[in-house]
């Protein structure tokens, strides 16, 4: 039997999932199956599994997206199953997000679209916003593309934006759907060195659905593999310094096609 958590490692989970259940509709077959889990504060976890795993809903279930069938779903102690709209409102100012086909302002400039979150925040004067804006595009390696529009930009640097986005008002927990899915293997390095740079400098903690396994390698601290709506195992991520880098695009077609 394990012992009761301590003080200290119950203050550093961040997201707690304690007994999940959900079912879409009564008599189907659930999407999550009594999922218990806890992530911690400062930790980059890799959610994995086949489609149809649960992965996006247990995701959707960290910002009341969904609410579990039974179970509770815990965020900085606060139980999100109990909120209601000003309290889902608050906790989701603290959470920023990210999705595989980033939905930017086709008529806004990158920086623009970048503020966007601050203006809506209405917390800052324009010149400070103007100042975490300018902070953002340098801390994504976008200076240079300020003034350009989203049809000027690649996929990943669009990726870019969308993180700078989601990380400009600071919030403590970082979700991302597949956010490298649907790009090559140089654009991936790019978007996995800001989300490794969000935990070092922002120390923002980062919850990465994604079905690519060398991300999860070269990225998270921990993955959980789901199965048909159930846990089956999280597994912990060691890696030497050369693991730390994504393979080149060239490693990584010789690798599949040679071996
Ligand atoms: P994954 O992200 O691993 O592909 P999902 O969480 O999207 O898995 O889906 C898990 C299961 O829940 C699937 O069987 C899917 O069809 C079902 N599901 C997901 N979202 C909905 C929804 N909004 N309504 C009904 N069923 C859903």
């Amino acid at each position: 039997m394990t012992s009761a958590p301590s003080d200290a490692s119950m203050r550093d989970v961040i997201v707690e999932f304690c007994g999940i259940v959900k079912r879409y509709a009564p008599g189907e077959q659930p999407a999550l199956d009594g999922i218990t889990l806890s992530i911690r504060s400062g930790e980059i976890f890799g959610i994995v599994g086949e489609s149809g795993a649960g992965k996006s809903t247990l995701l959707q279930l960290v910002s009341g997206l969904e609410q579990p069938t039974t179970g509770t779903v815990t965020v900085g102690g606060v139980d999100v199953t109990t909120l209601r709209r000003h309290g889902l409102r608050t906790l989701r100012r603290g959470i920023g997000t990210v999705f595989q086909g980033v939905h930017l302002l086709s008529n806004a400039t990158v920086r623009d679209n970048i503020r966007l979150p601050l203006q809506l925040a209405r917390r800052q004067s324009r010149k400070d916003q103007q100042v975490e804006v300018d902070r953002m595009l340098s801390f994504v390696g976008l200076e240079h593309r300020a003034g350009h529009f989203p049809a000027q930009l690649s996929g990943g640097e669009r990726q870019r934006v969308g993180l700078a986005r989601a990380l400009v008002t600071r919030p403590p927990l970082l979700l991302c759907d597949e956010p490298t899915s649907s790009l090559d293997a140089s654009t991936t390095g790019d978007v996995l060195r800001v989300l490794a740079d969000a935990r070092e400098k922002l120390g923002t903690t980062v919850i990465v659905i994604t079905h690519d396994l060398d991300v999860v390698k070269v990225l998270c601290d921990r993955a959980a593999l789901l199965e048909k709506g159930r846990l089956r195992e999280v597994f912990p991520i060691t890696r030497t310094a050369t693991e730390r880098i994504l393979p080149s695009y060239y490693e990584q077609v010789k690798r599949e096609l040679m071996s």
